[in-house]
């Protein structure tokens, strides 16, 4: 159920398909942890082999990002639909809703969590949030108390990227939770501190392009897209 572009796996499972195997493995006690891949990740690592060992080593490499799915079309691949972190993470809080599962949010600026906490209380009036720690505590230790205290069975990680993932395989053998899922700015969009684009632009697949009229000095980081679509198709 995988598929490879330049040396990085790319799951190509639906959101579904996802959820059911978490959820599975959950009542098996065992552990899953969950990555989104984006051509800029995996430029990332072509020059960066720990990066590229660590986003191999996640049990689910979710393709988030359009030029992944242009990827596996041209190479006749199976991904058609990208599988985005924050959707992935709104569909485990339903589905943790639903079978009476607990989830914790660690990261984002000191309140962040706690406001994303509060929206998702709106959403899913009977999830279970077991706590919030923000990002920003230097203290280890502090961080893995409260987390093992809490107790949850799915933590989502917003430290951004790659930092979240490298804190998730550090720690995750360690501590409580049985789901570890990297969600980079994901709580300061569901606290409603920072917009995501339209609808009509994500279902287009034209999620940058509103981001590039939003944020214009993005463009150089968003240069890697051909970058990547070129080196991926002459890749065969
Ligand atoms: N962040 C954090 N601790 C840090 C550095 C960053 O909690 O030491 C948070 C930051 O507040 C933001 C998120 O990590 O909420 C990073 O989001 P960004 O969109 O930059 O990450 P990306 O999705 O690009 O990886």
């Amino acid at each position: 159920m995988k598929e490879n572009y330049l040396g990085v796996d790319v799951c190509s499972l639906t959101y579904d398909e996802i959820t059911s195997s978490l959820f599975h493995k959950i009542e098996n006690s065992q552990k899953s942890f969950i990555v989104a891949i984006n051509p800029e990740k995996i430029m990332k690592a072509q020059t960066d082999e720990n990066l590229r060992g660590l986003l191999n080593k996640a049990d689910y490499q979710i393709p988030d990002g359009i030029g992944v799915i242009l990827a596996s079309k041209i190479r006749g691949g199976n991904i058609r639909e990208r599988v985005t972190g924050i959707d992935m993470m709104i569909t485990l809080c339903r589905e943790a809703e639903k079978r009476g599962k607990s989830i914790f949010l660690y990261g984002a600026k000191p309140g962040i969590a706690d406001q994303a906490k509060i929206q998702l209380e709106k959403q899913f009036p009977k999830l279970h949030i077991a706590g919030t720690m923000h990002g920003y505590e230097k203290d280890e230790e502090v961080v893995k108390k409260t987390i093992n205290e809490a107790n949850p069975d799915i933590i989502f990680v917003a430290l951004g990227s790659p930092t979240q993932e490298y804190w998730i395989i550090r720690h995750m053998d360690k501590l409580a939770p049985k789901v570890y899922q990297g969600v980079g700015g994901s709580f300061d969009v569901i606290s409603g501190n920072l917009k995501r684009a339209p609808l009509f632009f994500q279902r287009l697949g034209l999620e940058w392009f509103y981001r590039l009229i939003k944020e214009p000095s993005r463009w150089r980081r968003q240069l890697i897209l051909p970058k990547f679509l070129i080196k991926a198709l002459k890749e065969k």
